[in-house]
């Protein structure tokens, strides 16, 4: 049996895998002495003749996997425990059934190593998507030159209808654009100049001329599959413990086949019908099916869930998303939109655009999505921004920096209670506008309040059905968030989450994750991959929302959803918990085979034919079960 070790890429059709044409030679040249020995045209003797050259020539790959395996790294595969049936049946002059069990056994083999192959390049059709030529724009002229040679900076135009050949940002021309290759989106997005866009993202209406900002090679798309493909290759935690039994149990058969024909020889008994048993015992006791009972159910998964824009960073993280008992949302870019908008301003010393003007100074150098919206303020109102030093973010709490000489914060209201500053002739302005589910942030320092910013973030389209959804799927949700906890509660009222754990710093969101751990088991965190990054690494399993175009949210996670779209989450949770599924069905249903073949031999029950067909059919049917977690079902 392949260990699948290392990738074995294969594109002809499957008879043309070399383990399945050699076995289908075997199959036909024993099938040829058969018949005609049967038929009287042949005597015995030319029969085995045909036979023994049948046998090589099926074995030829796997027989000398199994001898190089038992020597150069003393281990007993089950490939050792097919060689050494052949043997056997050989040694009691079954040379047909030695024929068909190498053909039978390679052509499983074959079929199994040519399905596993298809199914970790199935995402590289994804490359097709992107074409591969290009409109180099240049000068004002356009030329036409292979898409891989475009370089950061180059610019390159794309017609209506035409696909988008590596990852930009827009410099003229306004579409909308399918990203479902990416993202696995597939409503089309509006595109304006300075947005980006991704490889083999189709264009719609408009013409768009493009900056290059990754080269073919490394765009997004690329990067895409090559995690893919980089996860199907890692192994989680029962796969691991399978191919660890695997490994110490093949040994425990041969040794038991061994004194099935030892041990009565020493006491003298008839040898025939014991070796004959202890022949069937190896091919009835090789654990084939199980062994494939994960292998292929996973990395079908993890492709599945990769062409619908959902990265699975590895086979554990597949198996941790199958068993998840709580899902924790962060709130701000989660379950809301993340794109808040300034709604009060209220100054306490000096205008109302003297204080934008310092907010927005303050932030302008900031990530956050409250900087984001003071300086889409500050645009509307042509306000003219003072510089700022020594600028620091203050995650979970605000940020701060030097303008006009003096030393400035900007953040919640518990920033400024830690500072010391006294809130008393702001807070019941605080209080009603947290009442009415706003996020409110300072501006001043120990000395003084200078005034105070309202924002409001919208929640997102379908975050209220996705709750619901996960609900009725048996799945605790809470709410983790650095907001106030009015607002948070908030927006838990509107969503029906009633879990909700507010004004926590990124540390005490980490240790929110570990006790929902203790309490409830395995922890979905969810969150937008930045700030949240430690809890994300806390959780159970960490997954990232709308991490197209960001690699820092890549990175952070274990799971990124490529688009920002939460109904995504529950079909991820679906799709992994049928993978388990699957699994543990393949994993059961092989080890119910065992346990019925075993006893079958020990007795003497089973002929050397019927354990060959049996134990290969088995094997057959774990592969083609497991290939159903490719189809993916459970995405829309
Ligand atoms: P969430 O957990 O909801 O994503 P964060 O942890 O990012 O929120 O921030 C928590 C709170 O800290 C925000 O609601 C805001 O009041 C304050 N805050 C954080 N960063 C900033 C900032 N750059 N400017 C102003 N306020 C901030
Ligand atoms: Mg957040």
């Amino acid at each position: 049996m392949t260990q699948h070790n290392e990738p074995a890429g294969f594109d002809g059709p499957w008879w043309r895998h070399p383990s399945m044409r050699n076995a289908l030679i075997t199959g036909a040249l024993a099938s040829i002495a058969f018949g005609l020995a049967h038929l009287g045209s042949i005597d015995r003797q030319t029969e085995i003749v045909l036979y023994l050259v049948a046998i090589p020539v099926g074995g030829w790959y796997w027989m000398r996997e199994a001898i190089t395996k038992l020597i150069a790294e003393r281990e007993i595969g089950i490939d050792l425990l097919m060689v050494a049936a052949t043997a056997g049946s050989g040694a009691l002059g079954l040379w047909g059934e030695a024929a068909f069990l190498v053909f039978l056994y390679g052509a499983a083999e074959g079929l199994e190593e040519y399905t596993y192959a298809r199914t970790r390049y199935a995402i590289r059709t994804l490359l097709d998507l992107a074409p591969k030529e290009a409109h180099l724009m240049h000068e004002g002229r356009e030329t036409v030159v292979p898409a891989d040679t475009l370089r950061p900076g180059d610019r390159f135009l794309v017609r209506p209808g035409e696909s988008i050949p590596t990852d930009g940002i827009v410099m003229a021309g306004a579409s909308s654009v399918d990203e479902s290759p990416v993202t696995g989106e597939s409503n089309p997005v509006d595109k304006q100049p300075g947005m980006k866009v991704f490889a083999a993202s189709i264009n719609h209406q408009g013409a768009l001329e493009v900056e290059t900002t990754a080269s073919y090679q490394d765009n997004t798309l690329a990067k895409i599959i090559h995690l893919v493909e980089q996860a199907q290759d890692s192994k989680g935690r029962a796969q691991q413990w399978i191919d660890r039994f695997g490994r110490r149990y093949s040994p425990l058969v041969l040794t038991a086949s061994a004194l099935l024909f030892l041990v009565p020889w020493a006491l003298g008994q008839p040898l025939t019908d014991w070796s004959l048993r202890a022949v069937v015992l190896l091919v009835a006791a090789a654990p084939c099916a199980l062994i494939m009972s994960m292998p292929v159910a996973m990395a079908a998964g993890i492709g599945a869930a990769g062409r619908h824009g959902i990265l699975i960073k590895g086979g554990a993280h597949l198996e941790h998303l199958g068993r998840i008992r709580v899902v924790a949302f962060d709130k701000t870019g989660t379950l809301t939109l993340g794109r808040p908008s300034v709604t009060d301003i209220v100054a306490i010393h000096g205008s109302d655009n003297e204080l934008l003007a310092l907010a927005a100074a303050l932030e302008q150098f900031s990530e956050h999505p409250l900087a984001r919206a003071l300086t889409n303020r500050i645009k509307k109102e042509r306000i003219t921004l003072p510089s700022i030093q020594e600028f620091e973010a203050l995650p979970g709490s605000g940020a701060k920096g030097i303008v006009d000489g003096t030393g400035w914060y900007i953040g919640n209201p518990n920033l400024f209670r830690r500072l010391g500053t006294d809130l008393s002739s702001v807070q019941s302005r605080i209080d009603s506008l947290q009442e009415h589910g706003r996020t409110v942030v300072l501006v001043g320092n120990q000395a003084q309040i200078r005034g105070l910013v309202a924002f409001q973030d919208h929640i997102r389209p379908n975050a209220e059905a996705v709750v619901a959804q996960l609900r009725s799927m048996g799945i605790d949700i809470v709410m983790l968030t650095g907001d106030n906890l009015r607002n948070a509660r908030a927006v838990g009222r509107i969503l029906g989450i009633d879990m909700v754990r507010a004004e926590l710093k990124p540390e005490q969101k980490v240790r929110a994750v570990r006790e929902l751990q203790l309490r409830q088991g395995a922890v979905l965190m969810v969150g937008d991959g930045i700030n949240d990054a430690p809890a994300l690494a806390a959780a159970t399993c960490g997954m990232a929302m709308g991490a197209a175009g960001t690699d820092a949210a890549i990175e952070a996670a274990d799971v990124a959803l490529m688009s920002d779209d939460i109904m995504r989450i529950g079909d991820v949770l679906r799709h992994a918990r049928s993978v388990r599924r699957i699994s543990t069905q393949n994993i059961v249903f092989s080890l119910l085979v065992l346990v019925t073949l075993i006893p079958l031999a020990l007795s003497g029950a089973l002929s050397v034919a019927a354990a060959v067909l049996v134990h290969e059919v088995s094997e057959l049917f774990a592969v083609a079960n497991g290939l159903r977690t490719g189809f993916g079902t459970h995405f829309r």
